[in-house]
């Protein structure tokens, strides 16, 4: 599973970060690093609360 960000949508704030640290990470500046464009086994329950926790649907999983 990959990650997919619509930039136009994030506003930086991280709670993708908080909720899955090993593939989110929210710069100084406030834009979003994607630590991993592939989601490991270990890592989807993680992704999958921060696309359900993202404030303005900005994350979804394509296969
Ligand atoms: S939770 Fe959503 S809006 Fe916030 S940094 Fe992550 S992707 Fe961007």
């Amino acid at each position: 599973m990959k990650i997919i960000v619509d930039r136009s949508a994030c506003t930086g704030l991280g709670i993708c970060e908080s909720l899955a640290p090993n593939c989110f990470e929210v710069d100084d500046a406030g834009d979003l690093i994607l630590l991993t464009e592939t989601v490991s086994e270990e890592d989807l329950e993680g992704v999958r609360q921060a696309i359900e926790g993202c404030p303005t649907e900005a994350l979804r999983l394509e296969s």
